[in-house]
């Protein structure tokens, strides 16, 4: 029996001119890295959310090192990390112009792994990295590289300071991305928010920007009074039924 909340779903997307999608941890959880939140798996039951800051590793580099390899050798369990059906799906929803962008917290790349074109990384990707004196920019895997030879913290080969990654940071300032996404928000007539709880600024202002807002979550959010519909329901069960209904009615 398919879900009443499935069928309005799918009847605001039909009836919906444009269509922006936010993701967060909770999209990638099924393809096996952690998310922060989840009540049994998130990371934050075992690593201080603290440390994740720029403050923390402008001031402790080495500690902010020591605890990133921790935490890469604790997701490395996970090597083969692929998008998982809810990726794809997102991917065959913009191919099919059932959807028009996916705007991702997230840094795994997955979404773009997945084939999905018009995608907004918000808080940066794991590709890059950079000196924090000099700015010169490298690949991620020089950085990783550097710490795995216990190089910690990792040093700039041209002026010898300290690098990081260019994700964004807790109390870093958001890139002109960000920004973008946001009129892509105020520009689409739906936002339908999977896999987030919603708790990172500036990310959870967008609902607030949107017309209407979706929330597919398996776990209660802040926003959820203000949405259209919730669903608390796993990702990809809910973009599967939700793509099937849409392929019926087309
Ligand atoms: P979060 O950890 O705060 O929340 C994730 C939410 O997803 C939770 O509320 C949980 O109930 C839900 N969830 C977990 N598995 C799910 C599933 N299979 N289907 C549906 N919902 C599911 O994550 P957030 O809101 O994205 O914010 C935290 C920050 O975490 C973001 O800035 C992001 O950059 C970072 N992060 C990214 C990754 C990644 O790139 N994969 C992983 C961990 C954290």
């Amino acid at each position: 029996m398919i879900d009443k909340k499935i069928i309005t779903i799918a009847h605001a997307m039909l009836n919906s001119r444009k269509i922006a999608l936010l993701t967060g941890a909770g999209i990638s959880t099924e393809s096996g890295i952690p998310d922060f939140r989840s009540k049994k798996d998130g990371l934050w039951n075992r690593f201080d959310s603290n440390f994740l800051s720029r403050d923390f590793l402008y001031k402790n580099p080495e500690k902010f090192y020591e605890l990133a390899l921790e935490m890469f050798t604790l997701l490395k369990k996970n090597s083969k990390v692929k998008p998982n059906k809810a990726h794809y799906i997102l991917s065959q929803m913009e191919k099919e112009n059932m959807i028009n962008s996916v705007i991702t917290q997230n840094i795994d790349g997955l979404h773009k792994l997945a084939g999905s074109k018009n995608v907004y990384e918000v808080h940066g990707s794991l590709r890059k990295s950079y000196c924090v004196f000099c700015k010169n920019e490298y690949s991620f895997f020089l950085l990783y590289r550097k710490i795995l030879k216990r190089q910690i913290p990792p040093l700039c080969p041209k002026c010898g300071n300290v690098l990081r990654t260019s994700v964004i940071l807790f109390g870093d300032e958001l890139k002109e991305e960000f920004f973008e996404a946001s009129k892509e928000v105020l520009d689409s007539d739906l936002l339908i928010v999977v896999g987030s709880s919603l708790e990172v600024g500036p990310v959870n202002t967008l609902p607030s920007l949107a017309k209407k807002f979706i929330i597919i979550n398996k776990d209660k959010t802040y926003f959820d009074d203000k949405a259209l519909v919730v669903l608390n329901e796993n990702a990809s069960t809910a973009l599967s039924a939700i793509y099937d209904l849409i392929k019926k009615n087309k």
